[in-house]
């Protein structure tokens, strides 16, 4: 039987949402943590009780950036057990490196590793039978900041197939209907991308006009973040044209 429980991280923000989603998946005694999330002591005391009583094998990490990897070193090694991960990151090293195909074993199931770059560089989901850990590539409530918007929409386009009942994103609520969600997100992407179109051909000639009209409907807090994805569509024109 596979227990998934969720503990989140108190670092609630415009970038972050509620907080870090940290995952806690057992099967048979064994355990894995999923994203520890940010240094935070408090955080790390309500991990370790959750993992009370279990066997943890493993400490897992989908991407590198602050409010996901920082935590993993350290609580690996007071459980001492191995960190999972793409590479090194500023605030992580892992002792394992994953790629596609890679696998984590957990009480005797397997936790299947898909490269899903686009978030960012080093960006992995975790799959476990019909579930899907998806870090900051698909979160619950809204889209993701994106960093290369080709990747990106290969990564969603390499899930869109797969047969999933659930998605533990890194941020906000369990989603319900995978299929549902990744075509949606597939369908953002392509919307943005004829707004941004539309926002140069009324006179918008930089990256900040651009998130002004595309995003005006944005709080402003998330305007930063905007930026990063309206340059990456930017350089996606430029480099392979629209859609
Ligand atoms: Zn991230």
């Amino acid at each position: 039987m596979v227990r998934i429980e969720r503990v989140l991280a108190p670092n609630p923000g415009p970038f972050t949402g509620p907080g870090t989603n940290t995952w806690v998946v057992s099967v048979e005694g064994e355990a894995i943590v999923i994203d520890p999330g940010p240094r935070i002591s408090s955080h790390e005391r309500a991990i370790t009780e959750m993992l009370t009583g279990q066997r943890t094998v493993a400490v897992v990490v989908t991407h590198g950036h602050e409010d996901h990897a920082p935590l993993a070193n350290s609580l690996a090694a007071g459980l001492s057990v191995p960190t999972y991960g793409y590479g090194p990151a500023p605030d992580f090293d892992p002792d394992v490196r994953l790629v596609e195909g890679s696998e984590i074993k957990v009480g005797g199931k397997a936790l299947q590793v898909l490269s899903t770059p686009g978030h960012s560089d080093d960006h992995l989901c975790f799959r476990l039978d019909r579930v899907l850990f998806s870090g900051d590539h698909i979160i619950g409530g809204s889209s993701v900041m994106v960093e290369d918007l080709g990747s990106y929409l290969d990564s969603l386009r390499k899930l869109a197939p797969l047969d999933l009942e659930r998605i533990y994103p890194g941020h906000g609520e369990e989603i319900a209907e995978p299929k549902k969600t990744i075509d949606w997100y597939i369908a953002h992407r392509l919307r943005r991308e004829t707004e941004i179109l539309a926002a140069m051909a009324a006179g918008a000639s930089s990256v900040a006009e651009i998130v002004e009209v595309v995003y005006a409907e944005v709080d402003s807090s998330l305007h930063p973040l905007a930026a990063v994805s309206v340059a990456a569509h930017l350089r996606k024109l430029e480099e392979a044209g629209p859609e």
